[in-house]
């Protein structure tokens, strides 16, 4: 059973977050991490939910990273909604929320750009230079001010998730990952921060990002296996809500190569634009069981 904890720490500092998990620590317990931006909604929850199930101490980073932003007004425009952050995060079980200032995750000094390699030069690499630089650095350093047992990441972003397990690997990061599936609204809508800038005609226009990647999903069921046919599955929907594409690929899951045919476990990863607003969504799929 979830007990929601009934107090949440508010740390800024790094020096306050090692002495709020070394007091964890000091008690025996496991520390989970949910490194965040903020604008916390149920997919967020869902991550804390499941840290708090697994571990006693969840630590909850709220972090607007603006070195994995390409986009300066995408920036400017990330929803920030603190307060109601941290009682999101007490309620779904986190006990330490650390919310640092600029300075204090890139401190005079600091020097170091973490690059992923191969697997951060496609999709969203291409479409958002730099970005996955910025996440993987924000991300190594994060783990290192936490020194959590788990952290856990969302597969709604599962390229991110995928360098993620990367780079832990790679820098011996001893951090164990967790991916947690999409939690999508009641409609289908992968959750995101970004969808409550959505009017409502675009929130309506948004849902054929979730119809395609749905329909597609049917298909690979039914023994589909052409990457071009589950590809304009989606491209379909987007195409009749007019919704600009910036990919829409079919590839290997873990090396997000495009591939040509689901012959192994694959991602279906879509990123489109709803005016002004850029989402993303995917779905995993497996080839289907030939039963003879
Ligand atoms: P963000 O605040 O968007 O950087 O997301 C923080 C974490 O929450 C990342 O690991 C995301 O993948 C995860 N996340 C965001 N939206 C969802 C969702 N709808 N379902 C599951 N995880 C999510």
């Amino acid at each position: 059973m979830l007990v929601p904890s009934s107090t949440l720490t508010v740390v800024r500092t790094a020096t306050e977050l090692r002495r709020a998990v070394d007091s964890a620590r000091a008690l025996g317990q496991r520390v989970g991490f949910v490194p965040t931006m903020g604008a916390l909604h149920a997919g967020h929850a869902t991550l804390i939910q499941a840290a708090a199930a697994d571990l006693d101490a969840v630590v909850v980073s709220i972090f607007v990273n603006p070195t994995q932003f390409n986009d300066a007004s995408d920036l400017k425009n990330y929803p920030r909604t603190e307060a109601l952050d941290f009682e999101i995060a007490r309620q779904a079980g986190a006990t330490i929320a650390f919310a640092p200032s600029c300075d204090e995750i890139y401190p005079d000094g600091f020097a170091t750009t973490v690059r992923p390699g191969a697997i951060a030069e496609l999709l969203e690499g291409e479409h958002r230079p730099g970005h996955f630089d910025g996440m993987a650095t924000v991300v190594a350093r994060l783990l290192g001010l936490v020194r959590a047992d788990v952290a856990y990441f969302g597969r709604k972003d599962a390229q991110q998730l995928a360098i993620v397990e990367q780079i832990t690997r790679d820098l011996a990061i001893p951090t164990e990952i967790r991916g947690v599936d999409t939690v999508r609204e009641d409609d289908g809508l992968a959750m995101s921060s970004r969808n409550r800038r959505l009017d409502r005609a675009g929130r309506r226009r948004a849902l054929a990002i979730s119809r395609g990647l749905f329909a597609a999903q049917r298909l690979a069921d039914g023994g589909e296996r052409s990457a071009r046919t589950l590809e304009a599955a989606v491209l379909g929907e987007l195409a009749v809500q007019h919704l600009p594409v910036d990919y829409v690929s079919l590839v290997d899951a873990s090396t997000f190569r495009p591939v040509d045919a689901l012959d192994r476990p694959c991602v279906l990863a879509v990123a489109c634009h709803v005016g002004d607003v850029r989402l993303i969504d995917n779905v995993r799929l497996e080839p289907a069981l030939v039963v003879a």
